[in-house]
């Protein structure tokens, strides 16, 4: 096997980035004992669970707004609601209120500008990294007010420790100069994103007028005379099918990964976006499904940055092979450009790919950073749990890493008051579509902002709107239907169909490295699927009823996700297209938009950005 040498140059860059991570966090590890050390931190309560509400099969449970998803968003949004004045608030989830989010598992850090920055400042640097498709509007919004939210979670008791102690609060990432992100908050002995997650719960938790549904699945809103009527929830445990009667809905559900191979996002199957675009809503960048490099045989967050910390891929040749692509960065760069480089060298016959964790640098530094960093993630915390439980020490040998997939990073579209297209219908958190960037920290951020302003746009509607109307024969009707597979066995399962998603949605050279023909291909094959396999889809038990609608509402992204890739042509952000290379600013600067039409088939609309009303525009030349 041929050993890859690196160049002088590329030696020094290697070592200058992890010599620079090392001055960042020498400061840090220089503070504590414990922090210094590499033990993992210990394990921290969970937080108070919120008991839910039980109701008979059947049940119509009336209120005047119906929040779906309790992430960061759906949180905010119950607070919120509340605080505006609103009555009666039902919070529902399809795990514990609260505590099964992606949003409770994430590292907590986000965006709040502070007094004295210069929003435009910060805008100038998060359009560019989106590719120009940003909702500015919202991000105006959104910064203009957040540091307000900062303020009310201080005074919620939660605390953002300095990210590096005692030398820095903030820090810059993705090669920002003013974009600066608060991470490591705290709250009641908690962590990361719990911390956030049981603050916001215990702050909801003091909030009059709020009942909580958990385990209950929403599969479908109700809509009556053009608006929005309530929805029909499903109990993953007992079964029991109710409606709920809503004036407005808010869908806070998170995202769609096709229950990919990244950490943590199994519950992202896209239920938001099905319930939203089925009811008639307007889905947007939804070519944008972004990629990140995983280990296969064990779990672990944020892989991608781990070239600056003395680690390198190497391909079946033993060879650095990042630096061909990115010369600059080399594994330092962007997940969307590692990944691309990762199913490039795969596709030429060099794969498996392996992330070589034995290196000088990092046995020497890296992993002691990386490990005292641990009081930032709680899954990353979970991983480095399992790892010593296993005794497995990736130091050992070079591991084999793939390509997994995050999530669709388009999702429903709304208007800056977080309103889709149906009266009484709001996005908030990921399933509200904003840019499709990857920027660190900006998802909560969005979440945040969005779960605040969706519940005061939806206080305001329910306080001007009369009192809802919903026919009880049609939605006792949509209730049964929603019960109707249960206790089917003969077919194919919900598992078998959702790994035929996969292979054909997991492709490198379908979702990464994308061209026309092999789109039109796995659009074919995707069709095939929802005309042959979801009309026989079993569902057992209950819980595989839950993965019934689960795997439905995959396809019909998967479905969504290839019309628009196959519609944009041109490479934007993480969509890569082979067979249009490059960035076509002329042509492209556009919203890809699918909405359902009359006959059930989706329909594109392009819609051009506006950016004679936005402050920043995009280079002429591109
Ligand atoms: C490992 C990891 C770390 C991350 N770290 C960060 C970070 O540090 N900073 C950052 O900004 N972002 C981070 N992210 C992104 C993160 O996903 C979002 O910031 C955050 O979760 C967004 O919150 P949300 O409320 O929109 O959605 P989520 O947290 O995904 O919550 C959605 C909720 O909806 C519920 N739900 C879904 N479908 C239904 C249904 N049909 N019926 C009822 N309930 C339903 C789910 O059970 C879930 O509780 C991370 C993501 C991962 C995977």
């Amino acid at each position: 096997m041929k050993e890859y040498k690196m160049t002088r140059r590329q030696f020094l860059k290697r070592t200058g980035m992890a010599a620079a991570a090392t001055a960042a966090t020498s400061a840090y590890l220089n503070t504590t004992e414990a922090l210094a050390s590499t033990e993992v931190p210990a394990p921290r309560p969970v937080g108070k669970y919120i008991q839910s509400e039980e109701w008979a099969d059947g049940a119509v449970i009336e209120t005047d707004l119906l929040i779906i998803g309790t992430g960061f968003a759906g949180l905010w949004a119950a607070i919120t609601a509340a605080d505006q004045g609103v009555k009666s608030i039902a919070v529902v989830d399809k795990g514990s209120i609260g505590n099964s989010s992606n949003a409770s598992m994430t590292g907590g850090g986000t965006f709040f500008l502070h007094p004295g920055e210069d929003k435009m400042d910060w805008m100038k640097e998060l359009v560019p990294i989106s590719d120009y498709l940003s909702r500015q509007d919202m991000w105006d919004d959104q910064l203009t007010t957040s540091y307000s939210r900062m303020e009310k979670l201080k005074s919620w008791g939660l605390e953002y420790k300095d990210m590096i102690p005692m030398v820095a609060p903030r820090v810059s990432i993705d090669g920002f100069k003013h974009v600066a992100l608060n991470g490591n908050p705290v709250w009641n002995g908690l962590t990361a994103g719990k911390a956030v997650t049981g603050m916001l719960r215990d702050q909801m938790q003091k909030r009059k007028g709020i009942r909580y549904f958990s385990k209950t699945m929403i599969t479908r809103l109700l809509k009556q005379d053009g608006k929005i009527a309530g929805a029909v929830g499903v109990h993953r445990v007992n079964g029991k099918a109710a409606v709920f009667k809503a004036k407005a809905v808010i869908i806070s559900t998170g995202q769609c990964s096709f229950r990919g191979q990244y950490a943590v996002t199994e519950i992202q199957t896209g239920d938001g976006y099905a319930l939203a675009y089925n009811a008639g809503a307007t889905m947007t960048n939804m070519e944008f499904l972004s990629f990140e490099t995983v280990p296969g045989v064990y779990g672990e967050e944020g892989a991608c940055l781990k070239g600056t910390f003395g680690c390198r891929l190497l391909n079946s040749e033993n060879r650095d092979f990042m630096w061909d692509y990115n010369p600059k960065d080399g594994l330092g760069g962007p997940a969307r450009i590692t990944t691309r480089a990762m199913a490039k060298e795969v596709r030429e016959g060099r794969g498996p790919i392996r992330m070589d964790q034995t290196t000088f640098t990092f046995t020497l530094l890296g992993q002691r950073i990386w490990r005292s960093m641990l009081i930032y993630t709680e899954w990353q915390k979970l991983n480095e749990y399992r790892l010593d439980d296993t005794g497995h020490d990736v130091t050992e040998k070079p591991e084999i890493f793939y390509v997994g997939s995050f999530g669709i990073i388009g999702a429903v579209k709304a208007d800056i008051g977080c309103g889709t297209t149906i009266p009484g219908l709001y996005v908030a958190g990921i399933t509200l579509s904003q840019d499709p960037g990857m920027i660190k920290g900006a998802e909560s951020a969005r979440a945040m902002w969005s779960g605040q302003k969706s519940a005061m746009s939806a206080a305001d509607y329910i306080s001007h709107a009369p009192d809802v109307k919903l026919d009880l024969d049609y939605a006792e009707a949509e209730r049964k239907a929603a019960l109707k597979p249960l206790g089917r066995t003969d077919g194919r399962t919900p598992n078998e169909i959702l790994f035929k998603l996969q292979e054909i949605i997991f492709d490198y050279n379908v979702s990464i490295l994308k061209n026309e023909s092999r789109l039109r291909d796995a659009l074919q094959k995707v069709i095939a699927i929802k005309e042959s396999d979801l009309p026989v889809m079993t569902a057992a038990d209950t819980h595989e009823l839950i993965k019934y609608y689960e795997t439905h509402n995959m396809v019909e992204c998967a479905e969504l996700y290839l019309r628009a890739s196959l519609e944009r042509r041109e490479t934007r952000e993480c969509h890569y297209r082979e067979d249009y290379p490059e960035t076509n600013n002329k042509e492209w600067l556009k919203w890809i938009n699918l909405t359902k039409g009359a006959d059930g088939q989706p329909v594109i609309a392009l819609e051009a950005v506006p950016f004679d009303q936005y402050p920043i525009k995009p280079p002429k030349e591109v």
